[in-house]
């Protein structure tokens, strides 16, 4: 942990599991309440003068730790497949996308701008002033374990807030070895402080009952979220929410089965459907369904399952055997309400596997309202597929969800595309496009998938407030 620009070196520490293998990777500290509370004192401390350095300054911090960070992505990528799983060339890629955060918000740090505005009175002068919110508690999940992190401080640092962090419990190394490099690039002592725990709990709670702290950001499920939005309301805190969702992905009559389906092999199996933006639900024109799921099918049969270690690998474990159980459980329950079992639908066989937490990449046809899959997050390597005749009926059937974070459409036509893009209730649409996200757009959902945007020009709001002064002159 790091509190006050001190690392612990002394308590109780939890261990940290390879998912692919089982075998310990390392320890972290196990911070509670306490470490909680010395590291808001600390933060809060830090505030005056982080706050009150120049914007440049700032900026020139994150530009050093985003060279420190692309400097060393190997080394990253190498713990993040290690304490996460992923396949080698996804933790690049991530550990890439975590870095493009402090650079954007490097840049953007310099474009915080107020206003001045006219009055109806001739003596009077208005003047838009934004000003950082103060101490942040941050809390991020380990399914995107390092550009979680980023997504958040970046913005945190260059509005010229401070942060207490507590990253998931499966994945802290990573978030030490970011913490590192931030501290390494010159964040003063104080202004980034990181608690480890292994119950996260009395961290949440004291970032609500603690009055210095002002805003709370969290990844994570719908759940937790909900939680600490009913706390934020209760103590009048600011809190911005990155939560679950059950991504529709529509294939349209117009679009290109195998092309459509070449995208949904690539984007569902991604970390192995462990992420917030993952197809949960395929909607496929009947008339193009022969196609897509004979290409979906032969593409997903060749997808190599193993340890993210080895170069070869497209499909990486499961978090944890809880996740496994999770999936098998809706894939069981999809079978006996009818559906149509394509590939896949059991924990991996194959003998060097056995200590991970493995499932094999999984299609099921026939998927219909009745099943589990249909409503809950999967989280997991299986695509669900449905057929569909009619545009209306489609669109409302990908919009009758609690969440709304992503979406997914596949059109040859302008006007469906501008059709569906208008009428779809989610955050993020992609049109023909299975990665619409990067630090320059902003990212974020509405309903029960959060509130708030993170990344883009919307990010760094998220961090400060508006502040009118009325000048009579
Ligand atoms: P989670 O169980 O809600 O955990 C997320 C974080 O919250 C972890 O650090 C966790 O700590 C902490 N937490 C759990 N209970 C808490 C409590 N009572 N008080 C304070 N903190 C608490 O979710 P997860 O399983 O790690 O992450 C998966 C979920 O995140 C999915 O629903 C996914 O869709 C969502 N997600 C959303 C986005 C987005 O941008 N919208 C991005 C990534 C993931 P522990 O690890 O110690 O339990």
């Amino acid at each position: 942990m790091l509190i006050g620009g001190h690392w612990h070196d002394d308590g109780p520490k939890f261990a940290v599991f390879n998912p692919a293998t089982g075998d310990r990777v390392g320890d972290a500290f196990d911070g509670g309440a306490a470490e909680t509370a010395a590291a808001i004192s600390a933060a809060s401390s830090a505030f005056p003068s982080w706050s009150g350095q120049t914007a440049f300054k700032r900026a020139e911090i994150l530009h050093q730790a985003y060279r420190l960070m692309v400097e060393r992505k190997e080394e990253l990528a190498q713990l993040l497949t290690q304490e996460q799983g992923k396949p080698l060339r996804a933790a690049r890629v991530e550990t890439q996308y975590a870095a493009d955060f402090l650079l954007w918000f490097a840049e953007q740090a310099k474009r915080v701008y107020g206003d001045i505005l006219p009055s109806p009175r001739v003596d009077q002068r208005f003047m838009v002033l934004r000003q950082p919110v103060g101490v942040v508690g941050a809390i991020t999940p380990w399914n995107y374990p390092i550009s979680m992190l980023t997504r958040k401080l970046g913005p945190a640092l260059a509005a010229g807030c401070t942060i207490v962090l507590k990253p998931a419990e499966a994945t802290p190394l990573i978030a030490i070895a970011t913490f590192r490099i931030l501290q390494e690039a010159g964040v003063p002592d104080g202004v980034i402080n990181l608690v480890t725990a292994s119950d996260p709990a009395p961290v949440g709670k004291m970032y609500l009952e603690d009055k210095r702290v002002r805003k709370i950001t969290f990844t994570g499920s719908t759940a937790v979220g909900k939680m600490l939005a009913r706390g934020a309301g209760e103590h009048m805190k600011r809190i911005s929410l990155e939560l679950g969702g059950h991504a529709p992905f529509i294939v349209c009559k117009d679009a290109d089965p195998i092309y459509a389906a070449k995208g949904a092999a690539a984007v569902k199996f991604l970390n192995t459907g462990q992420a917030c933006i993952s197809p949960n639900r395929m909607y496929v024109h009947r008339s193009a369904l022969q196609p897509f799921l004979t290409e979906l099918t032969n593409r997903v049969s060749r997808l190599t399952v193993g340890n993210g270690l080895d170069e070869k690998t497209g499909v990486g474990p499961l978090i944890n055997n809880a996740a496994v159980d999770k999936v098998a459980n809706q894939v069981r329950d999809a079978v006996d309400h009818g559906a149509e079992l394509l590939c896949g639908g059991e924990r991996s066989s194959n003998a060097e596997l056995v200590n991970g937490s493995f499932y094999e990449p999984t299609i099921l046809a026939n998927v219909n309202p009745d099943m589990l899959i249909y409503t809950e997050e999967t989280f997991g390597p299986v695509a669900a597929v449905i057929a569909y005749d009619d545009d209306d009926d489609v669109i409302a059937m990908a919009n009758d969800t609690a969440y709304g974070l992503a979406a997914y459409v596949y059109t040859n036509s302008l006007s469906t595309a501008m059709r569906y893009f208008e009428a779809l209730r989610f955050g993020i649409v992609g049109i023909n496009d299975i990665n619409p996200t990067a630090a320059a757009a902003p990212f974020g959902g509405i309903k029960d998938s959060g509130m708030g945007r993170e990344g883009g020009r919307e990010g760094i709001d998220e961090y400060l407030d508006t502040k009118l002064g009325g000048f009579s002159i």
